[in-house]
């Protein structure tokens, strides 16, 4: 006997019902994006290995342990499934040139891969949307991406997510702080987890990142980077305080908010709640303006942020914001030689006046079809049997008024010429919608 081949560990197949309410929040997503002038971009899912390694740098929890490389064994090609999209994005910005002329809002949604602890709000597989923008270097843009974030929240009605904020400065102010932050682990380096010690000479700001409660104490008392901050530096964190200030956004500025990503700059903002356990970050973003020069296209700035799909559901559910899934307008259900070639065409009749036709395949006795039509949470039902065929006629039953399961008496059916049974039925419709 062979066994059942079950899914990859944290890589979940998203079932009907659970998909049509993806297809919901994806609709709203578009919307959205769509009211800020940002336009999609459709990335591959492999990329080159060094892409990852050069853009996300290689001291970091997704290079170092995450990724799910592999050699092509075809053409021993080094390839990556892509763990994030902004490194994607970036590559496809270099190859078609695309913020050589104009600056660009661009944006994607899709899968990412990392080798994680599967758990809750953390899988192998999940999807993100992404938003990235090139070419500008004010800080009005890193303000309108956080500004997007709320009205998102909002069209989802989602609260209580939380505003995190903080600037990484440039990479002359970190390396000075960088020092400073060596200088000060170094004279209690007992204290440090092995990462931590792993890290102090590599990556030291991710120390300020981690999560281990023995090293709060010594975290928190910690030189900070925003002391060692030039006026420019200040000068574009206040702009974007500005911003938020004037559109009564409220933030809180999180001096230890670095990101797991080694290519920001300035700019660095997390959207939080405390709904969520330890995967409370639904959003993360921020400006990387060394990013393209760095992969090899013209100095360029940018700014973007990506949300984690699956813990924006969560809360979307756990808030009992899930949309009521619609049945469709008509079963169609049909028996007999005649009615049976008639059906179809009727089908595609009604779909042709824009009406949905759920239709019964498989023959079986009218009471069974009906049965059917009845669970399928159609509006109507359209039935045809050799005598309506030969009639040139159909009979048309409600089943449901506004999702609502009509009682008898309502039910009451009646027969209608082939050629009007869509008016028929648009006209119910508007009279359920009046009553
Ligand atoms: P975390 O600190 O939770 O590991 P991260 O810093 O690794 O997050 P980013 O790389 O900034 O995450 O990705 C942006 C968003 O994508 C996160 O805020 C989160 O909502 C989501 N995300 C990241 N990793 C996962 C995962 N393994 N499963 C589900 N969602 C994820
Ligand atoms: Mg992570």
């Amino acid at each position: 006997m062979s066994q059942h081949i079950q899914s990859v560990r944290g890589m979940n197949d998203i079932l009907p019902g659970a998909a049509e309410f993806w297809e919901v929040f994806e609709e709203t997503v578009r919307s959205w994006l769509k009211s800020y002038g940002y336009r999609p971009i459709r990335l591959p899912i492999v990329e080159p290995t060094p892409l990852f390694k050069r853009a996300i740098g290689e001291v970091t929890d997704i290079v170092e342990k995450e990724m799910y490389s592999f050699i092509d064994s075809l053409n021993g090609e080094p390839l990556t499934l892509r763990p994030e999209g902004t490194a994607g994005c970036v590559r496809a910005l270099i190859q078609h040139k695309l913020a050589v002329q104009q600056p660009q809002r661009l944006y994607y949604m899709g899968q990412m891969f990392r080798h994680e602890r599967p758990q809750k709000g953390r899988y192998r597989q999940f999807n993100q949307v992404g938003v990235e923008s090139f070419g500008f270097a004010g800080p009005d843009i890193d303000a309108e991406q956080i500004l997007m974030g709320a009205r998102l929240w909002d069209d989802l009605g989602l609260d209580g997510i939380k505003l995190q904020l903080n600037t990484l400065g440039q990479a002359d102010e970190r390396a000075r702080h960088r020092l400073e932050l060596i200088r000060y682990f170094e004279h209690d380096v007992d204290l440090l987890d092995e990462e931590a010690k792993r890290r102090l000479y590599t990556n030291p700001l991710r120390i300020l990142d981690s999560k281990n409660p023995t090293m709060q104490e010594m975290i928190v008392a910690a030189p900070r980077l925003i002391d060692y901050l030039g006026s420019e530096s200040l000068a574009h964190f206040e702009g974007v305080q500005q911003v938020l200030r004037d559109a009564g956004l409220p933030y809180e500025i999180n001096p230890r908010l670095v990101r797991g990503l080694d290519y920001y700059n300035l700019t660095v903002f997390e959207w939080v709640t405390d709904r969520l356990g330890a995967q409370g970050t639904v959003c993360a973003g921020g400006r990387y303006d060394g990013l393209v020069e760095q992969l090899g296209g013209k100095p360029t700035p940018a700014c973007g942020f990506a949300m984690g799909v699956e813990r924006l559901l969560t809360l979307i559910q756990e808030a009992g914001g899930e949309p009521v899934l619609e049945g469709i307008d008509v079963y169609l259900v049909h028996q007999g030689e005649a009615a049976s070639r008639l059906a179809p065409r009727v089908a595609e009749g009604l779909r042709d006046q824009g009406i949905d036709v759920l239709f019964h395949c498989g023959g079986g006795s009218f009471k069974s079809q009906m049965k059917k039509a009845d669970a399928s949470g159609a509006s109507f039902a359209v039935i045809i049997g050799d005598d309506e065929a030969n009639a040139g006629e159909v009979t048309l039953k409600p089943l449901r008024a506004n999702g609502e399961k009509q009682n008898e008496q309502k039910r009451e059916q009646k027969r209608v010429s082939v050629d009007h049974v869509a008016d028929e039925i648009m006209n119910l419709f508007l009279d359920w919608e009046d009553a």
